[in-house]
């Protein structure tokens, strides 16, 4: 039996969190094996509304305890800390579990409307690893401003951080290319500017000596955002800076047509968190409009991640279904989201997904 802490959030978390809920409780009965005793905790900012707390001690004492975090999304724009800024526990949960590496698989499904007219976007099939515990992002709640005249915001690159996420993302190409993928592995950075870029990338090239099984090679960051739009389908594996890999894992959503198809895992040493890429969509929440496909995609993923690190073959068998009913679904037209100019709403998303699984089942079997 495996415990997940589900926390939903806010706006569209909560309901693809709840799709997400009925599609694993009907994978679970479709294929048997281990049990995912799923629990519910508060966070988020309509709880912090409520109670003063976005995230409570007791939840983040939940997902240090469970095997793994299921998470919606966090954040509503009128609701705020005193000092003006956005409820993010997302951030503090990444620091507090030291979550290094978010993974941001992007692919593109058939069936789905095309946003790059070449025929190679077909190919598009890369994955962004965002590094998560410093970066631009260590200046959060220490940048100063100074008499109302300047500002300033200080990045930290580390040995320590560059080399860990920078291994991670070696070790993931080594995997896709156990499954007979292309590997090569990408440094993103602006180290023909920066200090902390160059070493950033300097740190890259001495992880990469040690794998010279898998080609590596690095981008400047505006170089990456054009090559993005312009061959993506060149792509395997990047690594980026925190803020970096922020802005370019949405530009990536973008190349396949919006965020409702983009997975992502926060992944450390001891911990992981999935959750889809998406926000909580405060122009869309509350209708029945959001696509529950990047939730499902995510939960795959925890169920590789789980399947990997306790032996669980079977697991395995559960993620490669749900990617399989959910890849069925569109490309056999069951079902076109809204977000895609098609009419299903999140329920039926999740009804059409679910009616797919035991063909998908035997497919993957
Ligand atoms: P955050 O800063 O937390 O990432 P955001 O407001 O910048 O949040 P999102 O909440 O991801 O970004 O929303 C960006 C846009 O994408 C919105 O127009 C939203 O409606 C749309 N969107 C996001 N997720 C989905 C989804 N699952 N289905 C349909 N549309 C979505």
């Amino acid at each position: 039996m495996f415990n997940i802490a589900v926390l939903p959030g806010d706006g569209i978390g909560v309901e693809v969190t709840e799709a997400c809920l009925d599609l694993l409780k009907a994978t679970q009965s479709l294929c048997g094996g281990p049990i995912l005793q799923c629990t519910t905790y508060d966070a988020g900012a309509q709880h912090y509304a409520r109670s003063g707390e976005a995230l409570p001690a007791a939840t983040l004492e939940a997902c240090r305890r469970s095997d793994a975090i299921l998470f919606g999304a966090m954040g509503w724009p009128d609701i705020r800390y005193p000092d003006g800024t956005e409820i993010i526990p997302q951030l503090d949960l990444r620091m507090a579990l030291e979550l290094y590496a978010g993974v941001r698989p992007i692919r593109w499904f058939p069936g789905l409307p095309r946003v790059l007219t070449d025929e190679r976007a077909r190919a598009i099939d890369f994955v962004l690893v965002r590094e998560q515990t410093e970066g631009l992002f260590y200046a959060r709640g220490r940048g100063r401003v100074e008499n109302d005249e300047e500002a300033y915001d200080t990045m930290q690159i580390t040995r320590a951080g560059t080399t860990r996420v920078s291994e991670f993302a070696f070790r993931l190409a080594a995997r896709r290319k156990a499954r007979g993928k292309s590997a090569r592995v990408t440094c993103v950075d602006k180290a023909n500017v920066f200090a902390s870029m160059a070493f950033f990338r300097k740190i890259f090239e001495e992880v990469a000596a040690r794998h010279p099984a898998i080609e590596s090679d690095a981008a400047y960051v505006d170089a990456m955002a054009l090559t993005m739009v312009r061959k993506p389908w060149t792509l395997d594996v990047m690594v980026a800076e925190n803020m970096f890999g922020d802005i370019l894992s949405d530009l990536a959503a973008g190349l396949i047509g919006g965020m409702g198809m983009a997975p992502s895992a926060d992944i450390g040493d001891k911990y992981g968190l999935f959750q889809p890429a998406h926000g909580t969509a405060p122009d869309i929440a509350g209708q029945d409009k959001a696509n529950p496909c990047a939730m499902f995609l995510s939960a795959a993923m925890m169920l590789d991640w789980l399947a990997d690190g306790h032996e669980q073959p079977q697991l395995e068998g559960w993620a490669r279904t749900i990617e399989r009913a959910v890849e069925n679904t569109l490309a056999a037209g069951a079902a076109m989201p809204m977000e895609y100019g098609g009419r299903a709403g999140t329920e039926e998303m999740t009804r059409a997904v679910i009616a797919a699984l035991p063909q998908a089942y035997r497919e993957a079997a």
